[in-house]
């Protein structure tokens, strides 16, 4: 039986943390599991080597920015492995290029493209615990790339997939999948089974306790993911598809926050067909991820108002961005003080009023809505940040997820 276990940050905070970690591998092994396991660096570590860079530049080079974030990781590996063969199991840690791990050419945020497994079944063979530094690869010119924040869940699901692992176990400071950041939520369930689906949209819209684009993988792969604690031995949530059961019952599974969010309006916009088309197509030469749109419909003067969401952290670049379009706008106002709240849910797809339900329980607090946007299975709104906390609680408690 293969097994890929992943151990985020906080499961390697420390060296106390990562010798309880050498504690639980040892113990899989003892069960005569083979296993490749992948580590994140430290936690606060990636974020700590960020600020170390901006000490000396506001726009390092992504390359070195490569060169230097795959460096957290590579710590954990190595002394993980140390630990492990200090108490007689036999391992080796491996970097992403050892690994096999290959990634397209986009520096910070590159995408795996594929794993030759042949070094990772020959350590297997030879009988070796293997550890993999997560969240990075090589590109095809051998230069290091790293997979985007949160990369190692990636890192972990890719491997399990190529080396076709019997499960692929996802460690963090949770024992599972919750209908929301039980941080923020104490009175949050515990899910014991979520689908892809379901997961992706919570992931992709703000829960950081899974990578989306690990997800997203997954999904692909036909991956099943168990998301446990590296802090106990309670079961975990399985992320898989959902065999027909309750599926048409459960109206709304998840509430997600998404502090991550900046607002750009733009007063005064030209109307002009084209003109939309080229800003958007601007901020995507730029890589900037657009989330809502808002248009409003022209006034009087042949002008309009245009609203969108970005990344807060790159709403500097969207700002340079929009500059080039000086002549075409009569002014344009930034707001890093929001953040959008989304309730997550298959049974949507089956039931009207979970959108209308949503609004009046925000109404109700007092709480504006500022831009909507839903799809199929979810329904996001952008709020005042100052209520994000409240409004989770507001709608986690509408949707009887306490229950
Ligand atoms: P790691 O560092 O191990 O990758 P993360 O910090 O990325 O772990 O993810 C775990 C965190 O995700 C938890 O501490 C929790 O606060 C947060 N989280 C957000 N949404 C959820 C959710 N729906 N269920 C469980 N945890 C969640
Ligand atoms: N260390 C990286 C990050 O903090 C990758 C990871 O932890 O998954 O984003
Ligand atoms: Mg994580």
């Amino acid at each position: 039986m293969l097994v890929v276990q992943k151990y985020g940050g906080t499961s390697v905070g420390s060296l106390e943390r990562i010798e309880s970690v050498a504690n639980r591998v040892a113990r899989a092994r003892e069960e005569g599991k083979d296993l490749v396991i992948v580590v994140s660096a430290m936690s606060g570590e990636t974020n700590k080597l960020i600020e170390y860079a901006h000490h000396f530049s506001k726009n390092p080079s992504k390359r070195e920015m490569d060169m230097l974030l795959s460096s957290g990781e590579r710590v954990t590996a190595a002394l993980l492995a140390i630990a492990l063969n200090e108490m007689g199991h036999k391992t080796i840690a491996l970097t992403g290029r050892q690994a096999g791990i290959k990634t397209d050419n986009a520096h910070t945020f590159a995408r795996i493209e594929s794993i030759d497994t042949t070094r990772l079944e020959e350590e297997i063979g030879k009988g070796n615990i293997v550890i993999v530094a997560g969240f990075q690869g090589i590109n095809e010119d051998g230069e290091v790339t790293t997979l985007g924040r949160g990369g190692s869940d990636l890192s972990a699901v890719a491997l399990a997939g190529a080396l076709k692992a019997d499960a692929c176990e996802i460690y963090s400071d949770v024992d599972g999948i919750y209908t929301t950041d039980p941080r923020i939520e104490p009175k949050a369930k515990k899910l014991d089974h979520i689908s892809y689906d379901e997961m992706l949209e919570l992931a992709s819209l703000g829960a950081k306790v899974l990578q989306n684009r690990s997800v997203e993988l997954a999904k692909k792969m036909g991956v099943k993911i168990v998301a446990k604690s590296s802090f106990s031995d309670a079961e975990g949530t399985v992320i898989s598809d959902k065999e027909g059961e309750s599926m048409e019952e459960v109206l709304v599974s998840g509430v997600a926050l998404d502090k991550n969010q900046a607002r750009v309006s733009l007063r005064g916009v030209t109307d002009r067909p084209g003109i939309a088309a080229e800003i958007f197509s601007n901020l995507a030469k730029e890589n900037i991820v657009v989330d809502m749109i808002i248009q409003n419909a022209s006034t009087d003067d042949g002008t309009t108002n245009l609203g969108f969401t970005v990344p807060q952290n790159q709403l500097e670049d969207a700002k340079r961005v929009m500059e080039s379009f000086d002549h075409d706008l009569a002014g344009a106002d930034y707001d890093e003080s929001v953040a959008k709240v989304s309730i997550v849910g298959v049974g949507m797809k089956s039931h009207s009023g979970v959108a209308a339900a949503a609004f009046s329980a925000l109404a109700k607090s007092g709480i504006n809505i500022e831009m909507i946007s839903t799809s199929e299975i979810k329904v996001s709104m952008i709020i005042d940040e100052k209520f994000s906390e409240l409004a989770v609680r507001v709608l986690h408690e509408e949707f009887g997820l306490d229950k």
